[in-house]
């Protein structure tokens, strides 16, 4: 599990106390704090690939629970709870945006809204582990676009996604939402790599 107080508050990267890290405190991110599941590592990474290659939603449910207590700790900071999207093309492979049913999750441990049409991905993009960090940044870039302004200006969103690498897709869809006129954006991601 990640510790909150041994990492960076806003990326996540283990530094052993808590202090924003170099890279964070140099370059603008688009999402004013982080919060992380797990490490995607050993057993973890196994159930996280479960969940996102092979349908296991009930797996991708229960990691959410097992740290519902933090979720529930930060829930006074956000008024609705935003999936980042996949592209129509992925969800007509998967069935499913992942996601979503951790997004699903936080609705039902928080009692806050789930808005999920308000952003969207609106063209299919390579796989980012298949790319290199710079052509990860360029893959991303323009990728989502929000539908209804009203459903996201002046809010705070909690954002949502199942892995975080690089950060270039959650700094992206939180672009997205803070040009779109929204308050502020906490990022949850249920998995980071070490
Ligand atoms: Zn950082």
């Amino acid at each position: 599990m990640v510790e909150d107080d041994a990492v960076c508050p806003v990326c996540g990267r283990w530094l052993g106390t808590r202090i924003v890290c170099g890279e964070c405190s140099g370059a603008r991110r688009w999402f004013v704090r982080g919060i992380y599941g797990f490490y995607y590592e050993g057993k973890l990474r196994e159930a996280i690939h479960a969940f996102k290659f092979s349908g296991a939603k009930k797996v991708g449910r229960r990691l959410v629970r097992i740290v519902e207590d933090r979720i529930r700790a930060l829930s006074s900071g956000f008024d609705c709870v935003v999936p980042v999207p996949v592209s129509e093309k992925r969800l007509k492979e998967r069935g499913f945006n992942q996601s979503f049913i951790i997004s699903n999750e936080i609705k039902d441990i928080t009692g806050i809204d789930l808005v999920h049409h308000a952003l969207v991905k609106r063209v299919p993009t390579k796989d980012q582990f298949s790319l290199s960090r710079r052509e990860r940044a360029r893959n991303i870039k323009g990728a989502f676009q929000v539908r209804d302004t009203s459903c996201v200006a002046g809010r705070r969103i909690l954002l949502v996604d199942d892995l975080f690498t690089t950060g270039y897709t959650a700094g992206e869809a939180a672009r997205t939402l803070r040009t779109a006129g929204c308050r502020d954006v906490v990022l949850f991601a249920l998995a980071r790599t070490p």
